[in-house]
């Protein structure tokens, strides 16, 4: 069986994903390819996206990844979400089951996965009272806030925009969640709870490398660790202050590589072969 996978977004140009899963399809022998498909941004690239979804349909793909800007857009042609990408409203892999659209969402457990691994921060422990901060209140931080509710933390999302309705009844009535203002971040970080920050906008990311999402001048939590999705830089400007002042902090290759190799298997049913994949984008995480 020949696989052919891609990924729908835009801008494209600087993705890794078909480096990893050309990886992955190699180390797996299997024959595919992985392709980028630049869909713009709706209502232009409607026809675009409808196109691939029917291939999926038919059959002549076997895999959808997506990307900025389509993430919540795509949901309206699918047929079924996960409960993970119901609950999160944003999906970022798509497959076909028994003929029908099901899209899903890998952020989370890719994050979760690689929080664990790189600062050993275990999956469920419901009876601390851990306080995370969320920086961004985007798709990424949806995945991010979603993973960390489910595994008992507490979550304040720091937001630069207030209105941001896509929010309401996120997590359920008893979600343990609250929301500030990017200007308020230093009050919460005096909590002395607060155990880890995680940065989920795109400051920082090359090309503009000197970009620091925590409030300039503000000491760190004491007790916290840094997890920065952007990868590219590896040493993101974040992270170069959280050790700087002797924190733990990691960027975000690991979480690009799991998300990956959880999609992988959702196409493949094969488990995903973690070490070539990595391997694969290893001088990016330099
Ligand atoms: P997004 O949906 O566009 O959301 C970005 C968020 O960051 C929004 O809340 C935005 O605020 C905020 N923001 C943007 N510029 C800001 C600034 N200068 N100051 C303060 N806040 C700012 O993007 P996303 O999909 O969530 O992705 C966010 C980042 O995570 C990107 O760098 C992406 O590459 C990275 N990411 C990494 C992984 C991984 O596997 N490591 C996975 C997913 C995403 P407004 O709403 O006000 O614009």
């Amino acid at each position: 069986m020949f696989f052919a996978l891609g990924l729908i977004g835009c801008p494209l140009e600087h993705s890794l994903s078909p480096r990893l899963h050309r990886a992955a399809l190699q180390a797996s022998g299997l024959e595919g390819e992985y392709e980028l498909y630049v869909v713009p941004r709706l209502p232009a690239g409607e026809q675009e996206m409808v196109r691939m979804l029917e291939r999926l349909r038919r059959g002549e793909m076997q895999g959808i990844n997506v990307t900025i800007p389509h993430k919540q857009a795509v949901m309206r042609w699918l047929d079924d979400l996960t409960p993970t990408a119901q609950a999160i409203g944003a999906v970022n892999t798509i497959y076909r089951r028994d003929g029908q659209l099901l899209g899903d969402n890998t952020d989370a457990a890719g994050f979760l996965a690689d929080l664990e691994a790189g600062l050993g921060l275990t999956a469920v422990d419901q009876d601390k009272d851990r306080h995370a901060l969320v920086l961004g209140a985007g798709g990424a931080a949806r995945s991010v806030a979603f993973a960390l509710l489910q595994t008992g933390w507490r979550v304040t999302i720091a937001r630069r925009s207030v209105a941001n309705s896509q929010w309401v009844g996120f997590g359920g009535p008893n979600a343990r969640l609250r929301f500030v203002s990017m200007h308020d971040l230093a009050v919460e970080s005096y909590d002395p709870l607060v155990r880890l920050i995680v940065n989920a906008t795109p400051v920082g990311m090359w090309p503009e490398v000197q970009g620091n999402p925590w409030p300039v001048g503000e000491p760190f939590p004491a007790m916290a660790q840094v997890y920065d999705l952007v990868y590219n830089p590896a040493e993101t400007a974040l992270v170069r202050a959280a050790r700087s002042v002797g924190l733990q902090a990691m960027n975000g290759l690991g979480m690009l590589v799991e998300q990956a190799a959880l999609a992988f298997e959702r196409w493949t049913g094969l488990a995903a072969p973690r070490t070539a994949m990595a391997a694969a984008v290893e001088e990016v995480g330099r």
